[in-house]
């Protein structure tokens, strides 16, 4: 997981302080010593390291603190502030355009993730701002970027506006912009090309489509698990064509985090979005705060309630709570209830987002079993219709025909049956204790 390095060494030395009942300078001398190295073993840029360490010591000697009756849990809090700050402090939001279309130019070095991104993008717009996106494939140079595009709008069934690679990006441009109006597109991203490292020609390329029409946004992507280096880069394209904000991908990955932590200090740029996976709905807007609270293993309890949400759809939330009052919940549902699971990700990563998550022994290293869910899925698809309804009737032979066609032993059979009938019976008394009150719940 990405920041596991940083995340464990910040909380063993907080948690040395957290529970002082008094601190002397010399504590919070130490303490930042352990801080220190803890930000510059993740990757994190040495100016910025100096200046956070100056910034939460002047704070934690302050006399407020020190006298205050909890200051352990005083400086922890300071550290959480601080953290939050030097990512961005506030969430940054994207800026659109009051004469439409706006325009949104998406640059980066080759392999950084700015095709994927680009699609990912439209994505996020389309759904979460109703936004009706056209893709422009202006990357003419890297083999296959504007048949990738192609793909990608395929997938997501949004227009990609594309001539082909042996018409000018410029050119390419200018005719996208003029056929999103015509279209009605609200929004245009313009794929750009990238190149292995920084040069000259990219740069006038990009500074020769910025001219066509100021953008509203542009975006640079990078590569998290790069580091320091994605710092530079950053600052590179920054001074040569002006960023808007930064979308930092492959977050996924186990990055030590030091790009996350030193981009907006260094550039002055907000980074927007962060990519967490290959997939087009695998990219979140950044939230300094959330992020800090899970570097810091106080959960994200916020990002979790919202990725269970999005995949909640209510009407049916509403017929399933009828069904466990009713005690009519079947095995389809069962099945419903593990997809919707599934949907909002790898469950590892789930778990992580709890607050003290970090603290539970081996969970860093957990792999929650989730071919156990594929086998409870197949059991249940191995089901009759009866058999899912009434699951009272599988008796001996039933149950070996269903071992067989899920290629499950009758064991794993029996212990999906006693968990059904397990939750079945909690949900009894959670409904009885709603509707009593008061009588205790005892859990199977
Ligand atoms: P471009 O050259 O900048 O256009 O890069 P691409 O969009 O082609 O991406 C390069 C590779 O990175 C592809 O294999 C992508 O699937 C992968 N990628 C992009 N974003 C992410 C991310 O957030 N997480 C992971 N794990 N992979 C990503």
């Amino acid at each position: 997981m990405a920041f596991e390095g940083l995340a464990e060494r910040l909380q063993g030395t907080l948690q040395k302080i957290k529970g002082k009942g008094k601190i002397s300078e010399a504590d919070v001398k130490e303490m930042m010593r352990e801080v220190r190295y803890a930000l510059l073993e993740a990757d994190v840029n040495l100016k910025v390291v100096k200046e956070f360490v100056k910034n939460v010591s002047d704070r934690a000697v302050g006399q407020d603190v020190m006298k205050s009756l909890t200051p352990g849990q005083q400086v922890v809090k300071i550290v959480k502030d601080e953290l939050t700050e030097l990512m961005g402090g506030e969430q940054s939001q994207i800026s659109f355009s009051t004469r439409p279309p706006t325009v949104i130019m998406m640059v980066g070095l080759q392999g950084a993730g700015k095709t994927t991104t680009t699609g990912k993008l439209a994505n996020v717009l389309r759904k979460k701002y109703n936004k009706k996106p056209l893709l422009v494939a202006a990357d003419i140079y890297r083999p296959a970027a504007v048949q990738q595009l192609q793909t990608i709008g395929k997938q997501l069934s949004l227009p990609v506006f594309a001539l082909g690679t042996d018409i000018s990006p410029v050119e390419i441009v200018k005719q996208a912009i003029e056929q999103a109006k015509e279209e009605h597109h609200d929004v245009v991203i313009i794929d750009t090309a990238g190149r292995l490292h920084i040069d000259e020609t990219l740069m006038q390329e990009l500074k020769d489509i910025r001219a066509i029409k100021e953008p509203d946004e542009v975006f640079l992507v990078v590569d998290a698990m790069t580091g320091q280096d994605a710092v530079n880069v950053a600052n590179n394209f920054n001074e040569a064509i002006g960023i808007t904000g930064v979308v930092l991908t492959k977050l996924d990955g186990d990055t030590r985090g030091g790009a996350a932590l030193s981009i907006r200090s260094v550039t002055q740029k907000p980074i927007k979005f962060v990519g967490m996976g290959e997939k087009m709905d695998a990219l979140e807007p950044f939230h300094p705060e959330r992020m800090a609270s899970r570097i810091l293993g106080m959960g994200d309890m916020m990002s979790l309630i919202e990725k269970a949400q999005a995949n909640v759809d209510e009407e049916r939330a509403k017929e399933l709570e009828e069904k466990f009052r009713t005690q009519s919940f079947t095995f389809d549902d069962f099945l419903e209830q593990i997809g919707q699971v599934k949907q909002m990700g790898p469950l590892d990563e789930i778990l992580k987002m709890l607050p003290g998550a970090g603290k539970i022994k081996g969970l860093e290293n957990a792999k929650v079993d989730e071919k156990q869910m594929d086998r409870v899925e197949a059991i249940i698809y191995s089901m009759t219709t009866q058999e899912k309804t009434t699951p009272e009737i599988l008796n001996g032979p039933r149950k070996k025909r269903i071992a067989k066609g899920s290629g499950t032993s009758i064991q794993d059979i029996n212990r999906l049956l006693k968990q059904f009938e397990d939750m079945k019976k909690m949900m009894k008394q959670m409904t009885n204790m709603q509707q009593k009150g008061k009588k205790k719940m005892k859990m199977p």
